[in-house]
C-alpha cells in the first residue's frame, strides 16, 4: 500500500512560536508557568508541556498572584489582557502575529466608523479573542445563511475581518454573501488569510486527487485539520481525523491502494510517524512525499525571550 505525506502538513511558524515561548519561560523561570487555554490545540504538545511544569487553566483567576503567564496562540479578549495588567501578572504574549494583525484590522475597521463583521466559527478560542478586542460590536458569521440574517441595514458601511483557519473556498463564498448584501463593504482579500491555512488546504487537494483514503493528524478541537478533513470528504475521498495512530482504524484502509496523510498546524510530525507506523502493521506500506510549497515564514519570539538571561553572578 502506497502512503502518501501531504507537503506542507504540521507545525505552521505560530505554533512553533507559541511552543516555544512556553518552553524558554520555563528554562528561565522554573516552574510552575501558567498557560491559558490550551496552548495550541494538541493533547499531545500539551501533555509535553505540562511534563515539563507548564500548568494549563482557563481562567486567569486560576493562576497564582506573580506566577509566569503565557497567553496561548489563538490570542485573547482584551478585559484578559486588562486582568492581567489589573492583578500585576508577568504576561508573555504567544498570540500568533496573524492573529494579533486581524485584531488591529477589526480595531482599524471599527475606527473608521464601519459596522464589524467576524467570519468565523461561535466558541472557537480565536473568536472569542478577536470579538474581544476590538472596542465595538462584532456580528459573527459563518454561512452565508448567516449573512441573510444580519441584523445591518444594506446602506452602513460594512467591513469584514476572518478567523484564521478558515477553508479559503468558504470563506470566499460568504465574503461574495457580504458583497451581495451590502453596497459598501470591504476587507483583506482571501489571499490573506494565514499562509500555513492556506498551503496545508492547497496541498491536501492535491493529496486527496491522488489518495484512496484520506488520514489527517490533528485534534477535534482544531479547526485547521477539521477543516483539512472535511476539504477530503468534500473532494469525494474518505477522510479521518485522528489524535494519532491509535485512532487508525484498520477497516478504513481495507482495499485502499493509496493512503493519503497530512496533519493540521498544531500536530507535530512524530504523530504523523505513528500513524504511518499503525497502517504498517496492518499492511506493508512504501512512503513517499509529494512535491509542495516550501514554508520559510518564521516569527520572532517576545523581547523578553531574545534577550540573554540576567544570572545571578552577573546581576
Ligand atoms: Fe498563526 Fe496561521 Fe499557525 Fe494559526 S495557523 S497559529 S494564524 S500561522
Amino acid at each position: 500500500m502506497r502512503v502518501i505525506l501531504a507537503s506542507p502538513r504540521g507545525f505552521c511558524a505560530g505554533v512553533v512560536r507559541a511552543i516555544e515561548i512556553v518552553e524558554r519561560a520555563l528554562e528561565r523561570y522554573g516552574a510552575p508557568v501558567y498557560v491559558r487555554h490550551e496552548i495550541v490545540h494538541n493533547r499531545h504538545v500539551v501533555e509535553k508541556l505540562r511534563r515539563k511544569g507548564a500548568v494549563f487553566v482557563d481562567h486567569l483567576s486560576d493562576v497564582p498572584a506573580g506566577a509566569q503567564t503565557v497567553f496561548s496562540a489563538h490570542g485573547v479578549a482584551r478585559s484578559v489582557v486588562d486582568e492581567a495588567t489589573a492583578r500585576g501578572l508577568p504576561v508573555l504574549d504567544a498570540t500568533c502575529p496573524l492573529v494579533t494583525k486581524v485584531h488591529v484590522q477589526g480595531r482599524r475597521y471599527a475606527k473608521a466608523g464601519r459596522t464589524l463583521v467576524l467570519i468565523g466559527h461561535a466558541g472557537h478560542a480565536e473568536v472569542e479573542g478577536t470579538m474581544g478586542q476590538v472596542d465595538a460590536p462584532v456580528h459573527l458569521v459563518s454561512t452565508p445563511a448567516d449573512v441573510a440574517l444580519l441584523p445591518i441595514d444594506p446602506a452602513t458601511p460594512v467591513a469584514y475581518i476572518t478567523q484564521t483557519t478558515l477553508s479559503v473556498d468558504d470563506t470566499r463564498v460568504v465574503i461574495a454573501a457580504l458583497e451581495d448584501r451590502f453596497a459598501d463593504v470591504i476587507g483583506p482579500s482571501v489571499a490573506e488569510i494565514c499562509y500555513a491555512t492556506q498551503n496545508r488546504q492547497t496541498a491536501v487537494r492535491d493529496l486527496a486527487r491522488v489518495s484512496d483514503v484520506l488520514i489527517v493528524v490533528g485534534a477535534g478541537n482544531s479547526s485547521n485539520s477539521s477543516r483539512l478533513r472535511e476539504i477530503g470528504d468534500e473532494m469525494g475521498v474518505p477522510s479521518y481525523l485522528v489524535d494519532d495512530g491509535d485512532g487508525v482504524d484498520p477497516a478504513w484502509i481495507a482495499g485502499a491502494g493509496a493512503v493519503g496523510i497530512t496533519a493540521g498546524a498544531s500536530a507535530p510530525d512524530e504523530l504523523v510517524d505513528s500513524v504511518i507506523a499503525a497502517l504498517a502493521r496492518v499492511r506493508p506500506v512504501e512512503v513517499s512525499q509529494l512535491d509542495g510549497v516550501v514554508e520559510t515564514m518564521s516569527f520572532s519570539l517576545p523581547p523578553e525571550l531574545r534577550r540573554p538571561a540576567v544570572t545571578a553572578a552577573a546581576a
